[in-house]
């Protein structure tokens, strides 16, 4: 099998290259080992700027960078394109769609997938926006829906192929609310002239009594005031009932008829089976020790969104999102060298750098600290660091200069249908992960 070699150094397998497994890779490098990374996809997807993919703004390739190209020239590395369907803990080997793979340490860098709460309508008719094909797919249903509008004669039909319910409020629904907004606002008119922006509606269903209630109050004030300013309709401290691919009904009685509903109502830790049942926690999340090392094994470690670090201060984990998985990746480099080479492993620590949002041009909020931003200053911050923190220089050059053109023009790039949607034949492949 390709991914087998011959060295005689400690193998660490990680599986998943997302912001985890990728920085804890990179970290790697110089060590006396032998890296293993496996994922189903050939590439690192940055999930921060998925919902620009969804909405035109961005080519999927500007977010996505071949995990193969990253790694070039890094000699202790080898990669394998497979689904790890099994953990043998027993026998240090792993089941995957290429073969039993072997390995010394295993770290489990996953991630999280979509999470419909075990409803299996959801499921079905709403479209998540976890990977850069749920994305894709999103942007064909939006493009589909405003084509199918246009020839439409039944006003009430139109009006549900018109109308997006986005479920979910946090960080991901609340920028992906404000794109469709300005969509709405900015290009519907330029595209297709013939429907009345007024027409387009969009609908936030959040359980919180707030939108973006994981930031501040005063990022949590301003994210309600730019959406409702930017004509997004807030249904606060309720929850999405059901949805038959028509009419969405919400637990107050409220029901919205509409054919668009956009799933990012939170995330549950994803890994292959083999974990033992004692380890999994809230979320889906396998619980770990300060050091990253699943409770129970010794040669086994989780980092990133599939991890819970759970201590007498943090009883829930850390957050996930990109700073702790990039960090505890860092981390379990400096760790794993330790362990190989007999030293005294450190306990992992999050360093907080501050969370940031955009809801539309000219408005985002940031959290530094004890510096609350918003408005033009808090946008530019974000555009800076979403574009620095991009994988590749030609990506971060290419989303620049992207942003910068349509800062000027009020129009993105990215308006291709190049997987065409059927609702009638939703299944596996249309909402491929
Ligand atoms: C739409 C969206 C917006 C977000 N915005 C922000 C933001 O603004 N700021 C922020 O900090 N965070 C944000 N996040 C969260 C952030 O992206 C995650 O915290 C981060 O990606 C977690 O990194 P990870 O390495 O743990 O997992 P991931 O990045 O999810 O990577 C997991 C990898 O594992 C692979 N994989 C999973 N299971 C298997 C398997 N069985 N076999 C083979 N491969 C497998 C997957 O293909 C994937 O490549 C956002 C997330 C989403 C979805």
């Amino acid at each position: 099998m390709a991914v087998q070699t011959n060295s005689k150094k400690p193998r660490i397998v990680i599986v998943g290259g997302g912001f985890a497994g990728l920085e804890l890779a990179k970290k790697l490098r110089r060590e006396p080992v032998e890296v293993l990374m496996l994922d189903r996809h050939n590439y690192h997807t940055f999930q921060p700027l998925l919902y620009q993919v969804a909405t035109g703004a961005l080519e999927a390739e500007t977010i996505a960078f071949p995990l193969r190209r990253i790694f070039q020239g890094q000699k202790n590395f080898s990669f394998g394109l497979t689904n790890v369907d099994k953990i043998n803990a027993d026998k240090n080997t792993l089941d995957t769609s290429i073969g039993e793979i072997s390995y010394d340490y295993l770290v489990l860098a996953t991630g999280a997938e979509t999470n419909f709460f075990g409803n299996a309508q959801l499921e079905h008719f709403c479209m998540g926006m976890k990977s850069v094909p749920e994305a894709m797919n999103l942007r064909s249903m939006i493009l589909q829906s405003f084509e199918c509008a246009l020839s439409e004669k039944d006003p009430g039909e139109k009006e549900e192929l018109m109308t997006f319910v986005v479920v979910g409020g946090g960080p991901t629904g609340t920028e992906l609310a404000g794109a469709l907004a300005e969509f709405k606002n900015h290009i519907l008119k330029k595209d297709y002239p013939t429907l009345d922006n007024c027409e387009m509606r969009v609908f936030v269903v959040e359980s919180k009594p707030i939108v973006l209630g994981v930031m501040s109050d005063h990022a949590a004030a301003k994210a309600k005031e730019y959406l409702e300013k930017m004509g997004v309709v807030l249904y606060n401290g309720v929850r999405v009932k059901s949805f038959d691919g028509e009419l969405l009904e919400i637990n107050d009685g409220t029901k919205i008829r509409t054919r668009n509903v956009l799933w990012a109502a939170g995330v549950v830790g994803q890994f292959p089976e083999g974990i033992k049942e004692e380890n999994v926690v809230k979320g889906h999340r396998i619980q770990t020790d300060e050091f990253n090392r699943v409770k129970g094994y010794n040669n086994i470690f989780a980092i990133g969104d599939v991890a819970a670090v759970i201590t007498a201060d943090k009883p829930e984990g850390y957050p996930g999102v990109a700073q702790v998985a990039i960090q505890q990746g860092r981390h379990l480099a400096k760790n794993l060298s330790a362990i190989i080479k007999g030293k005294q492993t450190e306990p992992f620590k999050y360093d907080d750098k501050g969370s940031m949002a955009t809801i539309g041009r000219n408005k985002a909020v940031a959290d530094i600290g004890k510096v609350h931003l918003h408005g033009f200053i808090a946008w530019l911050l974000w555009c800076f660091v979403h574009v620095f923190s991009l994988v590749g220089f030609q990506n971060r050059i290419s989303v620049f200069i992207t942003w910068l053109g349509r800062y000027f023009s009020y129009n993105g790039p990215a308006r291709i249908i190049v997987r065409p949607f059927s609702r009638a034949s939703m299944t596996e492949d249309t909402k491929a992960r």
